[in-house]
């Protein structure tokens, strides 16, 4: 290893270390003003795929989506839970809701519908046919003005950890969950498993813990900013 590639590997070192610094920072001020909110909020996360249904996979096959998005999802949800709030989950194990893949949409939905959450976020992975192409996004239903700002907000967050990426929140129709979930929510497409750079965000455990706390800081920045509309309202 030469000189130049010694000092390559410090640079990206340090830039890690002060990534953790700044995400530390920010979780603690968010997690601040999220206590001193006095409602609290219910989220519902829909853990992509299971069960029969694997998903996406890595360009080996040896990762699946189905895998990933729970464990991403667990750390969301553990987060939020130890900041004080309600956590649902439609599924916590490697199972599918239902016996096909039409029926198991179906039962996500109406979980979220008949529940009292807030908002919903629904956690995937990617895959392509050129591994070139990488990058979280997120994606909503404009039917509710409210659902670009919650996944505009995620997709702010999802930036700070992949400087490259420059994808924007992303106005889509025709999707099931989307189109028929009527509570404020958006799905978030956490990379691609067939991209290098992002397979290694989807398979390093500290990674995938700051990926995770991307999502959780876009979901408290979010009910943050709901809160504080509700509060100044209600004191009108
Ligand atoms: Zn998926």
């Amino acid at each position: 290893m030469s000189i130049g590639d010694i000092l390559k590997k410090l640079q990206k070192e340090i830039l890690f270390l002060l990534f953790i610094l700044v995400l530390l920072l920010t979780f603690l001020s968010v997690r601040k003003a999220i206590a001193t909110s006095n409602r609290a909020s219910f989220v519902y996360i829909d853990v992509g795929h299971g069960g029969f249904d694997g998903g996406a996979t890595s360009l080996d096959g040896t990762i699946l989506e189905k895998d990933v998005t729970l464990e991403v999802a667990t750390y969301v949800a553990n987060y939020l839970t130890k900041t004080g709030i309600k956590v649902k989950m439609t599924r916590t194990t490697d199972k599918a809701l239902a016996q096909n893949k039409k029926e198991d949409m179906h039962k996500r939905v109406n979980l979220i519908n008949e529940s009292t959450c807030d908002i919903y976020v629904s956690i995937h992975a990617n895959a392509y046919s050129a591994s070139s192409i990488k990058g979280a996004q997120t994606f909503y239903n404009s039917f509710n003005l409210e659902n670009e700002q919650f996944a505009t907000t995620i997709m702010k967050y999802l930036q700070l950890i992949d400087s490259d990426n420059k994808r924007v929140a992303k106005n889509i129709t025709g999707k099931y969950l989307l189109d028929y979930t009527k509570k404020v929510g958006c799905i978030v497409e956490i990379g691609f498993l067939t991209n290098p750079f992002d397979l290694e965000l989807l398979t390093n455990k500290e990674k995938k813990e700051a990926l995770a706390k991307m999502i959780y800081l876009g979901i408290l920045d979010y009910l943050e900013e709901k809160n504080h509309e509700r509060s100044s309202i209600e004191n009108k």
